[in-house]
């Protein structure tokens, strides 16, 4: 019984061990961390995002960029990474927000947005900025 207990505790936990790349020349936020593991955490599903030197997957920290685009907007970029799927190693670029951290790891799951066509969740009011 208690190797069931102890995958059934596995079944509802993820463990996403990173390493981080402060480029933002300050600190920064010491609760980010846990507070995107809160944010990823839902449904059921606990989501612990933990810090390790020795880890294959990188978080660089980094300063927003802001663009022009052709047509003379401002873009500005939070974050960046390669949806691939792979949690274990690879690298996603972020603020040192939690909400654009959690963004930024959704998306390297291979997780679209919600506005997007390939999208499987239906975009309400509550969610439409996702
Ligand atoms: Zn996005």
């Amino acid at each position: 019984m208690e190797g069931l207990e102890a995958v059934l505790i596995n079944d509802t936990t993820i463990e996403w061990r990173i390493k981080i790349d402060n480029k933002l020349g300050t600190d920064y936020n010491k609760t980010l961390l846990q507070d995107a593991s809160a944010i990823l955490s839902q449904n059921g599903m606990t989501v612990n995002i933990i810090e390790d030197a020795e880890a294959k997957f990188t978080i660089e920290l980094a300063k927003p960029v802001a663009k022009f685009t052709a047509d003379g907007m401002i873009s500005i970029t939070n974050g960046y990474n390669i949806p691939d799927g792979n949690i274990y190693d690879g690298q996603v670029t972020s603020k040192d927000s939690p909400r654009t951290l959690a963004h930024e790891l959704r998306h390297k799951a291979s997780l679209p947005h919600i506005f997007a066509e390939t999208s499987k969740v239906e975009n309400t009011k509550e969610n439409q900025k996702n």
